[in-house]
């Protein structure tokens, strides 16, 4: 079996992005007057040194940041087309932003590149059967959430406001009505997307361009630039009442905690109204001395959690409670993923944030307590990577493992708890060490599921996973992606996320 990391492909892409590089530099003088008379009149090009191109440029991590010379703010799918017409034909690179929360290293591999600024492309149109809606390329999050909540209707998003609505689904997409509803992406009716070509393609399931949305529901990022979409929506349950709790616990619970958090799990049929996720941190004022272990969970559509979900949590004496509950909507704000929030902040400067992901189908408690004290140890005495978290998402999954698996680019149904290592360092200087931190606690994962595959996430990849480990190892899958890369993509325009070879991998 062949498997080749992310850096073999970048590094192979080299010759051809010094080559844009250069092009780019001359190129950036002419935009302007080249580019900006294509296109619309609400359109605009933002260079450095301004207010706008650093609020468009700005990241949540600095790890994974692409470096950008011209910002492109579109204004419509005609504005995308030019500027990637313009990108290609002086051999320039691009990249679609949305949400700025990406943060996969291949990235760093725009050098000199065109931000194509997609957040002015946020319409909201509910149908008027009230089973669908179609929306801009670049919404957020919250702006779905928000937008639908008003006329009593949902979808599956992301958990944070935040990010774009896009980034998440074009590699599978997870979030809390996953286990209703499935994937984000699997709730996509239709979509139209911009390839490298210039041509804006409409695709659906059962269109001539099947395969392209078949690749566009987990490899996303490969193919194209998406200009609108439309979602699949459902109406609001239960007035759209959840309640939610937060206990923090002392290391001593750990196994106790996530024995009981295999039983919740109950073999990948979790109950479809309960999710949580756990972390392990440090938090001085609980545990001077251990990192402490934080569990999130949320139940759908009552105020009082089943006292069967809340009262083994509660027995295990957490030394912090918090509780909510209330509006679906409220949820961020409660998990703080919301606007305004840790989770939410960009900047042009600030930590670098690699993920470790890997995932599971329940936990090894002596894998786990082996992390646990990696974690502890690394993370001591106020070392560069204290502010270091693992995470482990336990969502419900009947809707996820209710679509075939070979009916989408996205290859992990089966898998039912998302774990990343998410390493924070300051300074670029340290990363080095945080590369081999994540890396060293995803192995001890990954040995503790006695399985010889690896499977990554591709939205939570850090860049250093072989590419089977994120799209598949199945020879079919490796086929299909890599022969719809020649086909709409054979150039490698769209190679900066997580890049699929034209040549097969
Ligand atoms: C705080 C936080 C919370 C998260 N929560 C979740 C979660 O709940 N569920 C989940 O699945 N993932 C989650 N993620 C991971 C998330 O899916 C990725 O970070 C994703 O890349 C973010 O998308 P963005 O638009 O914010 O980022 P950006 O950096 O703007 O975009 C990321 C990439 O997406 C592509 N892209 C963006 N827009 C388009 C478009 N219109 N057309 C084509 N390509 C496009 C581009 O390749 C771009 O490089 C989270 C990440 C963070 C940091």
């Amino acid at each position: 079996m062949v498997t080749r990391s992310l850096k073999f492909w970048a590094s192979s892409l080299l010759y051809a992005t010094l080559l844009r590089e250069c092009h780019a530099q001359q190129s950036d003088a002419n935009i302007g007057s080249e580019l900006g008379g294509k296109l619309s009149s609400d359109a605009s090009i933002y260079f450095p040194g301004s207010a706008l191109f650093n609020n468009a440029t700005a990241r949540w991590s600095q790890f994974g940041k692409p470096n950008i010379s011209v910002v492109v703010e579109v204004a419509n799918k005609y504005d995308v087309v030019e500027t990637v017409k313009y990108a290609t034909a002086h051999n320039v690179s691009f990249i679609a932003i949305n949400g700025g929360h990406g943060n996969i290293d291949t990235l760093e591999n725009v050098h000199n590149g065109i931000e194509i600024w997609m957040h002015k492309l946020n319409s909201v149109q509910i149908s008027a059967k009230g089973d669908t809606a179609t929306f801009g390329g670049g919404v957020l999050s919250h702006q779905v959430i928000e937008s639908l909540w008003a006329s009593g209707k949902q979808t599956v998003t992301g958990v944070c406001d935040c990010t774009g609505f896009l980034g998440p689904a074009l590699g599978g997409g997870h979030g809390y009505l996953q286990g209703r509803h499935g994937l984000i992406a699997d709730n996509f009716v239709s979509l139209e997307v911009v390839t490298a070509d210039g041509a804006i393609r409409t695709v659906t399931d059962k269109g001539p361009e099947s395969d392209l949305f078949w690749a566009m529901k987990g490899a996303g990022h490969n193919f194209g630039i998406v200009t609108s979409f439309t979602q699949k929506i459902y109406d609001v349950p239960n007035n759209g009442v959840w309640s939610f709790v937060k206990h923090t616990y002392t290391q001593d619970k750990l196994e106790l905690l996530f024995q009981y958090l295999n039983i919740l799990g109950n073999n990948g049929r979790q109950r479809v109204d309960v999710m949580y996720w756990a972390t392990i941190n440090r938090n001085t004022d609980v545990d001077p001395v251990n990192p402490v272990i934080d569990i999130f969970v949320l139940q759908e559509g009552v105020e009082t959690m089943d006292a069967e979900v809340s009262l083994s949590l509660l027995n295990f004496a957490p030394a912090v409670t918090v509780t909510h509950s209330g509006p679906y909507v409220n949820i961020s704000t409660w998990t703080e993923f919301n606007i305004g929030s840790r989770a939410c902040d960009k900047g042009d400067e600030g930590p670098q944030i690699a993920r470790f992901p890997i995932n599971l189908k329940s936990y090894n408690l002596e894998a786990l307590r082996s992390a646990f004290n990696t974690f502890a140890q690394v993370t001591a005495n106020n070392s560069a990577l204290t502010h270091s978290t693992i995470m482990l998402e336990g969502y419900s999954n009947q809707g996820v493992q209710a679509v075939d698996e070979a009916s989408t680019a996205y290859p992990h149904r089966d898998d039912t708890i998302l774990v990343s290592s998410v390493i924070i360092s300051m300074t670029a200087a340290d990363r080095p060490a945080a590369m081999a931190f994540g890396d060293n606690l995803r192995d001890i994962f990954h040995t503790g599921t006695g399985e010889a595959e690896k499977h990554v996430y591709v939205n939570y990849a850090s860049g250093d996973e072989s590419l089977e480990s994120i799209y598949g190892y199945e020879p079919w899958r490796k086929n299909k992606l890599s022969t719809l890369k020649a086909k709409y993509d054979p150039e490698n325009r769209f190679g900066f996320y997580a890049p699929i070879p034209a040549a097969g991998f």
